[in-house]
């Protein structure tokens, strides 16, 4: 049937698009009809699926309603209000639009020349970005899929930083380097460790520095180990300050780290995946103290700014050092205008790039700066009060600082020893978690299981926090 080796027709796509658009608009609508966590055990979905691809070319109407029959059971529903585990990144329908425009355009923005537009949007949505969370000028920035990458970027910077011929003559084998170190606190995020041991610096490359009652690094301890360090033969180069923790969202003292990373030469990298965005609030502005000093941070616009996965933000100082460690030009990339544009291949691991700006220049035109920083700044006054209703119940116990919108806490009807208190919060969230309504997560802190609440999704209005707390708190009492 299909061997005339075109394309479906304009006509198919035209009647499918439509389609599928009004399924989309169906499901965001009714979304609520879902469980937010998928009920399904492991292989459900495997089950479903044929083994063996199919020879000949099937109707896309029957794939389209095969996402119901086969798929929807096994969906865990990111933008279902009542999804308010980890940091619940949500979608919206400008971004949903960005994307179906870019998988049509399909450019690859590889260099300025294999889409002009590309580079420049890219570059305003930079420049734009920039301004929302108050950096200055110098800070250049690029678009990566996600933190982990961001992050992986900013460490790499800093060894090249280091001017050891890491480039030319690698790392092993050699005594004529030090081992290099990389401090973080205790809370930083897993993806920091990642980076490292991707980029040779190895776990025990990596110091983990201790936090005070609040969970944010104490910089007296970074300096120590500095200085302990460099007596003991280390190179140390970079810090990570993480400015909302992946635990208790907690804020790493960015200042002071400044001044020690500053007096030592070492790259400063700001972790702010998911609060970076709230820089946009006039109120929380003094979040960014110090990031003028940094020389990388990185913000995910996927994760609190109703952007799809992914899109993640990263601004450095130093881009030309950037481009010393990743740029390597094979001749059938050389281009014309080499001289006088910026390809974007030259700053990181990979050649080819989705139009990932597309998504930013439709929300943030759609919503407007202030519709964005009111949306995110409601989240945080709900969180607000969601804590205080669990500070305001005697059989609950809030864990952690509220800075943003995310709040750790247990239930605690008293007289039970530390380990109970797991067990029972660690059920409580089972419990939770299988009411097909709410989906929390949890963290440990010094040891003691948390259940952990995030609100920041589109969708998220009171109505869903008053609900949850409800639920939580009758499902805590039997
Ligand atoms: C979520 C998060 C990350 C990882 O983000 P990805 O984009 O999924 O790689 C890193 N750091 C912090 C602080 C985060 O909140």
């Amino acid at each position: 049937m299909k061997n005339n080796f075109n394309d479906m027709s304009v006509e198919e796509f035209r009647k499918n698009g439509f389609k599928l658009v009004n399924w989309i608009a169906d499901y965001l609508k009714d979304i609520e009809k879902y469980p937010p966590l998928s009920q399904v055990n492991p292989g459900d979905i495997l089950k479903r699926i044929p083994q063996t691809p199919p020879q000949s070319g099937e109707d896309i109407e029957k794939v389209l309603n095969d996402v119901d029959k086969i798929l929807m059971d096994g969906i865990t529903h990111w933008n279902h209000p009542g999804f308010m585990a980890y940091f619940n990144s949500t979608s919206s329908a400008p971004g949903i639009l960005a994307e179906l425009l870019s998988a049509a355009l399909n450019t690859n923005g590889m260099l300025w020349k294999t889409s002009p537009a590309f580079t420049e949007l890219e570059r305003s949505m930079m420049n734009w970005f920039r301004q929302m969370v108050g950096l200055p000028e110098n800070y250049w920035g690029i678009i990566y899929d996600t933190a982990s990458t961001s992050s992986m970027h900013a460490i790499a910077s800093a060894r090249e930083q280091l001017n050891l011929g890491f480039r030319e003559k690698g790392m092993t084998g050699r005594n004529d380097v030090p081992r290099l170190r990389l401090y973080c606190s205790e809370h930083a995020h897993s993806s920091i460790d990642k980076g490292a041991v991707t980029l040779g610096i190895g776990l025990e490359g990596i110091r983990k520095i201790a936090v005070n009652e609040k969970f944010e690094m104490i910089p007296e301890k970074l300096e120590v180990a500095i200085k302990e360090d460099l007596s003991n033969g280390w190179k140390p180069f970079c810090v990570v300050a993480t400015v909302g923790t992946t635990s208790t969202t907690s804020i790493d003292p960015v200042e002071e780290i400044a001044a020690i990373c500053e007096k030592h030469n070492l790259w400063l990298h700001v972790d702010s995946a998911y609060a970076g965005v709230t820089a946009m609030i006039p109120e929380m502005k003094w979040i960014t103290k110090g990031w003028e000093r940094a020389d990388s941070i990185v913000i995910n616009p996927h994760k609190w700014m109703f952007t799809p996965m992914d899109l993640s933000i990263y601004f450095t100082r130093k881009p030309e050092v950037l481009k010393r460690a990743f740029s390597l030009v094979p001749e059938y990339l050389k281009t014309k205008q080499d001289d006088e544009v910026e390809n974007l291949m030259d700053y990181g691991i990979q050649l080819g790039r989705r139009f990932r700006s597309l998504k930013l220049w439709f929300i943030i035109r759609y919503f407007g700066v202030e519709g964005l920083a009111a949306r995110i700044k409601n989240h945080i006054d709900l969180a607000m009060e969601f804590a205080k209703w669990i500070d305001e119940e005697k059989d609950f116990e809030r864990m952690a600082p509220v800075p943003f919108s995310t709040v750790c806490f247990r239930f605690n009807p008293g007289s039970k020893t530390e380990d109970q208190l797991n067990k029972i919060n660690e059920r409580l969230l089972e419990e939770i978690n299988a009411s097909g309504k709410l989906f929390l997560s949890h963290t440990k802190l010094n040891g003691k299981y948390a259940i952990r609440l995030t609100i920041g999704s589109i969708r998220h209005k009171r109505r869903h926090v008053v609900d949850a707390f409800n639920l939580i708190e009758e499902l805590a009492r039997s």
